[in-house]
Formats: C-alpha cells, sequence, structure tokens
C-alpha cells in the first residue's frame, strides 16, 4: 500500500522550509530550506535519507522558482515519490478570529489569510506566495493550510482581551492570538497518551521554548491563556525578542531619547531577549557556556528568561485548578536539563521534585518524565509540527 505522504511547506518572506512528511508516523522522507529569496545568492539545501546536498538557485530566485526547484529537480528525481503525495499542508502563522482549525484552500479561503495580513505583515503575505506556486506546481493536489492561531481560539474573552477601548477589538481586530500553536496541539496529545487519559480530560501547561518561546494553558485539551499576544513580541524573554514590556517605554525611548518608533520596534523584535540582555548571543547554548565561564549578564539574561517563564507557568495554576503535568517542548525545553531543574525548583510551592536522572536524560529527542515519584509531574516531550501539519491536511483529504 501507498503511504500517505504530505509536502509541508512553511513559506517566510525571505526562505522557505519543506518536508516531505509520512502523515501515519510522522517520519520525514526528506527536508530543506530555500533562503536569501530576491537576492543574488538565494540557494538551497536538502537532506534525503541522511545525504545532505546543496546548491545556487538563480540569482534573485523567490518562493514560485524555489518550489519549481523543489519538485523538478529534487522530488521528481526521487522515484515514486510524488505519486505518494496525497496533499501539500502550509504553515500560516496567523488565522485571526476567521480560522480555529485547519481548512483546506479554496478562493474564499486564500482571501481571508491575505485579509489576516495586517496582522503578520511578515509571514502571510509570503505564505500566499508559497500557496499560489504550490497550486501551480502540484495543480491535482489539495493544498492545505494549518494555522499557529488556531489552537488558541478557544480561550476566553477574559484571557484574550487587552484593558483597551472595547471598539478596538471590534473594530481593529486588536486582541491576543497566541502562537506556536501546532506545537501546544502536538503536545497536548502526546502527554494525554502519555498519562494514559483522554485527551478532552487532560489539563496540562505547555512550554514552548525555542528561539521564539510561548507557554500555554490547556483545560481539557483547549486552550485557555497563552503568553503571546496580538503578535509573537509579547510574554516571554525570547532569543532576540523582549516579551511583556510596558508599554509607556516606547513612547519614553522616541519622545526622550531620540529613537524612531521604527527603530523602536526593530530593537524589541531583533535585539532584546537573550541578545539584548546579555550583549553576547541570542542562542541559549552560547548562554549557558558563558554562564558557566561567570559572565554576569549572561548569567542574568539565563535567570530573567527562567524567572519570567515560572511566573507564567506558575500563574497558569489559575485558569486550570488542577494540573496534569508540565510539559516542556522546543529546543531548549527538550535540551536544557538546566533550564527545566531552575523552573521546577521555583515551583516548589507546588510540591515540584525534580529527579535528576530522568531530567539529564530528556535530551535530543528523548520524551519522558523529569519529576520524582510522589511529585507532580513534569515531562518533555519532543515536538513535531510538520507531522500535525501532515496529519491535518491527509485527514481533511479524506475527508473530502
Ligand atoms: P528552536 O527554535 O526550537 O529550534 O530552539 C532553538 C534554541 O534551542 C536555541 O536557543 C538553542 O540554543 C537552544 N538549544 C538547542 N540545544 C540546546 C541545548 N543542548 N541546551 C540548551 N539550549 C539548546
Amino acid at each position: 500500500m501507498n503511504n500517505k505522504l504530505v509536502l509541508v511547506l512553511n513559506c517566510g518572506s525571505s526562505s522557505l522550509k519543506f518536508a516531505v512528511i509520512n502523515a501515519d508516523n510522522g517520519g520525514e522522507i526528506m527536508s530543506g530550506l530555500a533562503e536569501c529569496f530576491n537576492l543574488p545568492d538565494a540557494r538551497i539545501k536538502w537532506k534525503i535519507a541522511e545525504k545532505k546536498k546543496s546548491t545556487s538557485l538563480h540569482p534573485y530566485s523567490a518562493h514560485s522558482a524555489a518550489i519549481s526547484f523543489i519538485v523538478e529537480e529534487i522530488i521528481k528525481k526521487e522515484a515514486g515519490l510524488a505519486e505518494q503525495f496525497v496533499a501539500v499542508g502550509h504553515r500560516i502563522v496567523h488565522g485571526g478570529e476567521k480560522f480555529t482549525e485547519s481548512v483546506i484552500i479554496d478562493d474564499h479561503v486564500l482571501e481571508g489569510i491575505e485579509q489576516c495580513s495586517s496582522l503578520a505583515p511578515l509571514h502571510n503575505p509570503a505564505h500566499v506566495l508559497g500557496i499560489k506556486a504550490a497550486q501551480s506546481a502540484f495543480p491535482a493536489l489539495t493544498q492545505v493550510a494549518v494555522f499557529d492561531t488556531a489552537f488558541h481560539q478557544t480561550m476566553p474573552a477574559k484571557a484574550f482581551m487587552y484593558a483597551l477601548p472595547y471598539n478596538l477589538y471590534k473594530e481593529a481586530h486588536v486582541r491576543r492570538y497566541g502562537m506556536h500553536g501546532t506545537s501546544h496541539l502536538f503536545v497536548t496529545d502526546q502527554a494525554a497518551k502519555a498519562l494514559n487519559k483522554a485527551v478532552s480530560d487532560t489539563n496540562i501547561i505547555s512550554a514552548h521554548l525555542g528561539n521564539g518561546a510561548s507557554v500555554a494553558a490547556i483545560k481539557k485539551g483547549k486552550c485557555v491563556d497563552t503568553s503571546m499576544g496580538m503578535t509573537p513580541l509579547a510574554g516571554l524573554v525570547m532569543g532576540t525578542r523582549c516579551g511583556d514590556l510596558d508599554p509607556s517605554i516606547i513612547e519614553y525611548l522616541v519622545t526622550r531619547q531620540g529613537y524612531s518608533l521604527k527603530g523602536v520596534m526593530d530593537m524589541l523584535q531583533k535585539q532584546s531577549g537573550l541578545l539584548g540582555v546579555s550583549g553576547i548571543s541570542s542562542d541559549f547554548r552560547n548562554i549557558l557556556e558563558e554562564h558557566d565561564k561567570g559572565n554576569a549578564r549572561a548569567t542574568l539574561a539565563m535567570e530573567m528568561f527562567i524567572y519570567r517563564l515560572t511566573k507564567y507557568i506558575a500563574s497558569y495554576a489559575v485558569p486550570l485548578g488542577h494540573i496534569d503535568a508540565i510539559v516542556f517542548t522546543g529546543g531548549i525545553g527538550e535540551n536544557s536539563h538546566l533550564v527545566r531543574s531552575k523552573v521546577l525548583e521555583l515551583l516548589t510551592i507546588f510540591g515540584y521534585q525534580v529527579d535528576s536522572e530522568k531530567n539529564k536524560a530528556a535530551i535530543l529527542g528523548n520524551q519522558g518524565i523529569i519529576t520524582a515519584a510522589g511529585s507532580p509531574i513534569a515531562m518533555v516531550i519532543p515536538t513535531n509540527e510538520e507531522w500535525v501539519i501532515a496529519q491535518d491536511s491527509a485527514k481533511l483529504v479524506s475527508n473530502q
């Protein structure tokens, strides 16, 4: 029997990540990255069966040229591969309030994604370009949109509203949307399996800690609160993003310190977070290395990251009442036993006790409980957003 393979595309403004995923078991057949779009050194690299390859694209190539290359020069060169495709699944950053679940893309959906562009001006226009290019490359295949925001659409108004004049919500769609939804959804399903519970009976706090980072409170399998806001700038301390901030700082920097608004926003997005505080790097591994050498600003950046994260986790006891597990995922959550143990130490008031051997063993894709017997549960679950996209795409195609 043929496999159900899905081409998963994640189109950014200057790059495109792709993967061919087996929807049944999450197996990755190939993956790659095309980058430096619209620049003279546009290029692509990819990996099939552990073999890595790379080449230049035509100078100034962008989405359409990259997708043509992926189809003609990579996929079609693998005998029998394209015939096993059942769909193309697109990761879409922002679905506003329009999209509460994954959908098959038609003209109406494409228009909806375009309309959400004002909420994600760097991402949604690129997604639209990617969808159009994939539609011409695979005219016979169903295209599916899977939204980062969709999982958070179950939040109640008291959690998603900002305390601003109400018409800003009604007329300008200003509200918390949340991001990393496919990752939070994936770990919720996996946690329920690991805990031997129905998803609809599972309460977790999911901490997706990567370059971007967010926490979500998930009650009976549904999101009831999350740390990211209208955009991914809010919430935790991240690699280069500031997370939560007193909004008056922006006015202060513009009116009193000579910054332009664009300069401030650029700084909050790209020069803040771990990078801004440490002055060293946005990469958590470098922060840890420098902390080990006694660098005080690296230590401060690390402590701020852990302190803010733990405060968010503790606050989600309020909407959840009962917590079945705290789940760590993303590059930092899956690999840093130090971050996990420090977070759980700060949560001693809730009774958490780390099992240091289990905690140290949960790295490099290992899943497992990291707390001691008798402690409330914390666990590590490696995320797999591509698999969620492949599964949703295959499911929608089979229901057609
Ligand atoms: P992601 O965005 O999920 O790929 O995660 C990227 C982040 O994970 C970067 O800050 C990396 O430094 C961090 N990371 C990856 N491996 C480790 C590790 N072994 N220890 C600490 N941080 C790690």
